[in-house]
């Protein structure tokens, strides 16, 4: 992992060998970077998919990867009317399985 000064104090994460140069991987700034290997720095703490429950590190969306790519997709799925049958039909199927 390779990242500036700025962005090791923002995330909390160690310092490792300073002074090579390169492209910060999280804002991609070109400054003095540090070298930090991936299994130094420790994982953000996983919060709960705000829609399936499931453990997620992604904490801009709290999706997890499966609900966002569900989620970030249903919109225009929908727009299609071939989809929204399908949703239909899988409503009722679960309609007949959950008696919601
Ligand atoms: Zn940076
Ligand atoms: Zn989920």
């Amino acid at each position: 992992m390779f990242y500036c000064d700025e962005c090791r104090k923002k995330k909390g994460w160690p310092e490792g060998l300073r002074g090579s140069r390169g492209r910060c991987e999280v804002c991609g700034d070109g400054a003095v970077c540090h070298d930090v290997p991936s299994h130094a720095i420790p994982l953000p703490k996983p919060v709960p998919c705000k829609t399936c429950g499931e453990p997620t590190t992604m904490m801009g969306t709290k999706l997890c990867d499966g609900c966002w790519e569900v989620e970030s997709r249903l919109e225009k799925y929908l727009e299609s009317e071939k989809g929204r049958e399908h949703v239909v039909r899988r409503l009722k199927e679960c309609d007949a399985v959950f008696k919601w």
